[in-house]
């Protein structure tokens, strides 16, 4: 009997958390997930921050450094509010040396020309991507990798200790291939800046709207243009080494908000389940 009672409220506290959220993704540092709600939702909170609801659909994103206790919080149009707490796992990071490379690739430059380019180029990405992270609408669909190749030269997370000097985190996934292999948008999207940058060359930033943005950088040449609505799997370029670059290849870097997530887990995305509890 008490068998029989456990399984009953297991599996009632099951179908109540499908049927106001499900969840699709990793709970994982540098993961993302897409959550389908139920149309009784009126509002949800990360971290009693809200999240944007699309029909039905939003998206929840965690750092490559992100805490690893969460809350999620679902509001129904009711007033009922239901809350889950979960924890995310911890991703271990490796560090890279590289001691040859030559000073090009790592040095600061110093000619004040080039340094206002840097800055108004940066100034101009960020400003791209603030208006990104305001985008409530959301277009994704599947998610594709964006090149045939899966040669990956660069995780994202590595620590780089270049010539002896501590470097940003790599903030995206490094694939090798060939100048002029054929780039593909990861999901739907709309083109938010492309340029031809000090460190990114030609490079392409997608809106998938939700706070969710994907950029593609060192390319040989660009196919699309601001403002084009470019289907998952749509061409937006070809494979180079423009920018600063030692080689022909794609850097695919993906943010959700002010957060850096790892492209690797958003092609590997798993059914999540989380327990949700009544306030
Ligand atoms: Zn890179």
């Amino acid at each position: 009997m008490k068998i029989f009672l456990f399984i009953l409220i297991y599996f009632s506290l099951q179908l109540s958390a499908i049927d106001l959220i499900s969840l699709r993704g990793n709970a994982v540092q540098g993961g993302l997930a897409i959550c389908e709600l139920d149309s009784s939702v009126e509002k949800l909170f990360l971290d009693h921050k809200p999240v944007p609801i699309s029909n039905t659909s939003a998206i929840i994103g965690f750092d490559r450094d992100e805490k690893l206790k969460h809350k999620l919080t679902i509001v129904l149009k009711n007033g009922e509010m239901y809350t889950s707490v979960f924890y995310i796992k911890k991703k271990d990071y490796s560090i890279q040396r590289i001691d040859n490379i030559e000073e090009q690739y790592v040095e600061q430059p110093h000619d004040q020309q080039l340094i206002e380019r840097i800055s108004s180029e940066a100034s101009k990405l960020l400003k791209s991507k603030n208006k990104i992270y305001k985008n409530k609408n959301l277009y994704i669909e599947d998610f594709h990798f964006p090149l045939d190749s899966r040669e990956i030269t660069g995780y994202f997370g590595t620590q780089r200790i270049l010539n002896g000097i501590h470097k940003k985190p790599h903030n995206g996934l490094d694939i090798a291939a060939p100048s002029g292999t054929e780039i593909i948008a990861m999901t739907t999207g709309v083109v938010k800046l492309t340029g031809d940058y000090f460190y990114n060359g030609r490079f392409v930033l997608l809106d998938h709207g939700s706070g969710l943005s994907s950029i593609y950088i060192h390319l040989s040449s660009i196919s699309v243009e601001v403002g084009d609505y470019i289907l998952a799997g749509g061409k937006i370029g070809e494979v180079g080494s423009t920018g600063r670059s030692s080689g022909n290849h794609l850097h695919w870097g993906v943010g959700w908000r002010q957060k850096r997530i790892d492209p690797e887990q958003i092609t590997n995305m798993e059914d999540t389940f989380l327990k949700i509890i009544r306030e």
